[in-house]
């Protein structure tokens, strides 16, 4: 193999083969490079590619790590065992989890953060938990930390003696867990804490997975809870072939309990550990790493780093402060709109990165405006709309009868008109008899004081029973077209007519072509296609799985969602304390272990995952779980020396201070035509953006327009509206829609308008140009 693509560094952690190794390494030194090396190395030093295994953080990269072994092998990368840590689990426990012993069969269900919540709820009812008072949520996350420290609703119980609080968090998990087990179900935690579980109690498993994989190697090792880092002790047994890589620098799953101590003293699990740094970068320009290294240099608790790079100096990082999060996302769009009309790079290489989902909703606002095709990886996911949903959980109960939170969901889909004092009955029965929900149903006729509802039942039982003869003999696409022809889901959407039935179906449609594929691919693989094995794959889709990179769009993302990844463009918005870092950083203080060291982390992820340019920007004013919000530039952006920086970095005024404002200037943002100037050309002197960036805070778009004035009297001029709440109006994208709600924002309104087939759409009045209709 050809080893010349690699520096010294590199090529020592492609040889190094037998025993511990820590390849640990800042932001784009080719950590992730040295691994799919090392596989194709191994499989050329005669290594079967089936004793490998690969871990990597999420699906598109273990996808990306196979087609780099491909290309660089050219063969046999299939046999390699390339996944996450979850998809893992579920291969080992789909495979041994009757050996748990706890009656878990292989056609198990996965919930997902829905479910969980769902199920969560119920035993709040059942424990009579005044949910007004305990959170389902905060149960939930205490769970969750729970399982990510392998600590057992036993243990957490043993641990709660004499603590009321814990007491009662003990009592919910006993309770949740117990459901999950009943009905045949894992969250997510539980793949990894049960294959844990699994790999101690049966030690011919665990000889069987010792023997299996000769070689681990876990990318982005330093976000590995405590569940994770015994899974991988485990799993290497006492040959210890072991490779990981990370950058402790670039931890940011504390939230979801990741230990940074496991790569900190990996030395020590590990003690014949081979240690190796790697400080080259070969991603970023100089600018940009030195602003990342300064960034970083803030934190405390870390283990210092050289990183350094040939390339040149580059551009310098571009900072803008508007007024508002609207214009902000404008000089997003319109910047990336020019930088691809000037033929200086694709949408592709671009994209737009934030702290919080919710961000992503205004970006996207000017991205439509702007006629920029963009993607949001992550926010509302496919699987989580409602007509999915549904299906699944046909799909589910037909699988698994065992899960009653999917049976419960599609009793009443479509109307069976069997109420909730009958449902109530039946989990009454259920429970009294150690039956789960399904098996009550098939029992209706004995349930007390069931009455006329029985025969509601017996429709619904007589179908799911009908669907799973089916099963057996057909394939999963000919099952789901079943379910809605039985159902007559399609049907009614269609009667329904609306845009978003329409959508709905287009959606339905999409998931049938989703079973094909998965049969098709399962073909190809030799695997028999299943219906458990379908709702595996769907169950494991991150959200980051819907970004290809072959296509041609701007990319949104959270700034977790972007490790590992990299792009020539990056735009890093909402930079601002209070949201980046977050109010709870904030307060949290500095110190090693703190949140802010953590969200500095995350600054430095965010800006590491440049190669050529940076732009940072961050708005004066925001609306934050609808409320105005005043932010100061982000401390983050202010740690960059400033002869890394161009822009306008002065410190902000407060907000109520318009008194130098001009009135007028606002017309940089009167696009009728929905191009023009764009707002970068006003950013020429400090001064001038001063007076442009302030001035743009009066909104006189619209014919009619009156004076409001505020505190310091200066006028400002707001529109009047001419529709209300429930009229129709129309839009230039997205066409006609029903006004759901007007709120009065001061200086503008903020409407929120139900667009046909678009769906619930927030805009100020101002910008928005709504006509009624
Ligand atoms: P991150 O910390 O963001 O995960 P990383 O350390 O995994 O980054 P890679 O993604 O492996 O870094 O590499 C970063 C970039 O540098 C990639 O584009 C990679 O192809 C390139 N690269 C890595 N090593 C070399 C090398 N020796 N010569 C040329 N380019 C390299
Ligand atoms: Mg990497």
């Amino acid at each position: 193999m050809d080893l010349s693509m690699l520096n010294d560094k590199q090529r020592e952690g492609v040889e190094t083969i037998n025993g511990p190794v820590l390849i640990l390494a800042g932001a784009g030194s080719g950590k992730t490079r040295v691994l799919t090396h090392r596989v194709a190395y191994l499989i050329e030093q005669g290594v079967m590619p089936y004793n490998i295994m690969a871990i990597t953080f999420t699906n598109k990269a273990a996808r990306e790590m196979r087609e780099r072994i491909d290309n660089i092998v050219g063969f046999g990368s299939d046999g390699v065992w390339v996944a996450t840590f979850h998809a893992s689990c579920v291969r080992i426990l789909r495979r041994f989890c009757e050996n748990l012993g706890q009656g878990y069969t292989s056609n198990f269900t996965i919930y997902d953060t829905d479910d969980c919540k769902t199920l969560m709820k119920e035993v709040c009812k059942y424990l009579q938990i005044d949910t007004k008072q305990f959170k389902e949520r905060t149960f939930l996350n205490v769970i969750s930390d729970a399982k990510n420290k392998l600590i057992t609703p036993e243990e957490f119980t043993n641990r709660a003696m004499g603590d009321f609080n814990m007491s009662r968090q003990a009592t919910v998990y006993r309770e949740y867990q117990a459901r999950l087990r009943q009905n045949n179900a894992f969250d997510f935690d539980d793949l990894i804490m049960k294959t844990v579980e699994l790999l101690r109690l049966d030690g011919d498993v665990r000889a069987y997975y010792n023997d299996k994989f000769k070689y681990i190697m876990v990318d982005e090792y330093q976000d590995t809870n405590a569940a994770q880092f015994e899974l991988v002790r485990l799993l290497i047994g006492g040959q210890q072939n072991l490779c990981v890589v990370g950058d402790d620098d670039q931890s940011i799953y504390k939230f979801r309990g990741a230990d940074i101590y496991n790569i900190l003293n990996f030395e020590q699990h590990f003690p014949s550990a081979h240690v190796i740094k790697l400080e080259q970068n070969y991603r970023s320009t100089g600018n940009i790493l030195n602003a990342a290294n300064a960034v970083i240099a803030n934190n405390e608790g870390r283990k210092e780093k050289a990183l350094w790079t040939e390339a040149e100096d580059g551009d310098k990082i571009q900072f803008q402060q508007f007024d508002s999060a609207y214009e902000e996302a404008s000089y997003i769009a319109s910047n990336i709109g020019s930088v691809v009309r000037r033929g200086e790079a694709d949408y592709r290489d671009c994209a737009v990165l934030y702290r919080t989902n919710a961000q992503s909703r205004l970006i996207e606002e000017k991205m439509i405006y702007e006629g920029i095709p963009y993607k949001i990886v992550g926010g509302v996911n496919f699987y989580s709309r409602k007509e999915i949903k549904d299906v699944l959980a046909y799909l589910k109960t037909v699988d698994n009868g065992n899960d009653d939170i999917a049976v419960q969901r599609i009793i009443n889909i479509p109307k069976r008109g069997i109420g909730a004092t009958t449902i109530t009955k039946v989990s009454d029965y259920a429970r009294e008899h150690g039956l789960n929900f399904y098996e009550a149903l098939l029992h209706a006729n004995d349930i007390p004081s069931i009455g006329k509802a029985a025969s509601k039942i017996k429709g619904f039982t007589d179908l799911i029973e009908k669907l799973k003869r089916i099963a057996v003999e057909e394939s999963v696409s000919a099952l789901v077209e079943e379910i809605l022809d039985q159902t007559d889901y399609v049907a009614e959407l269609k009667a329904e007519g609306t845009d978003e039935a329409k959508a709905r179906i287009e959606n339905i449609d999409e998931l049938l072509t989703k079973a094909v594929a998965y049969e098709k691919d399962a073909g190809d693989d030799g695997e028999e296609p299943s219906l458990s094995g379908f709702l595996e794959d769907v169950a494991l889709v991150a959200d980051i799985d819907s970004y290809e990179e072959s296509d041609n769009y701007v990319v949104l993302m959270t700034l977790h969602g972007a490790k590992g990844l990299e792009f020539p463009y990056v735009y890093m918005a909402g930079m601002e304390d209070g949201l980046f870092p977050g109010q709870a950083a904030i307060f949290d203080g500095g110190g090693a272990d703190s949140e802010l060291e953590e969200e500095r982390r995350l600054a430095y992820v965010g800006i590491t995952r440049a190669k050529q340019h940076l732009t940072m920007t961050s708005a004066r004013m925001r609306m934050i779980r609808g409320e105005t919000q005043f932010h100061k530039i982000s401390r983050f952006v202010k740690e960059i020396p400033d002869e890394l920086v161009k822009g306008n970095l002065w410190e902000p005024k407060p907000m109520d201070d318009y008194s130098s404002t001009p009135i007028g200037e606002y017309s940089v943002y009167q696009r009728p035509t929905g191009k023009g100037p764009t707002i970068a050309t006003s950013y020429g002197s400090r001064n001038e953006s001063v007076r442009n960036t302030y001035s743009s805070n009066v909104y006189t778009v619209g014919s009619s327009t009156t004076a409001v004035a505020n505190k310091n009297g200066t006028k400002i001029e707001k529109t009047t509206l001419d529709y209300g709440i429930g009229d129709r109006v129309s839009h230039i994208k997205f066409k006609e829609g029903t006004v759901k709600d007007i709120i009065d924002e001061g200086r503008d309104y903020e409407v929120t308008v139900d667009f046909d087939g678009v769906g619930i759409k927030k805009m100020f009045a101002s910008f928005a140009k709504l006509k009624k209709v």
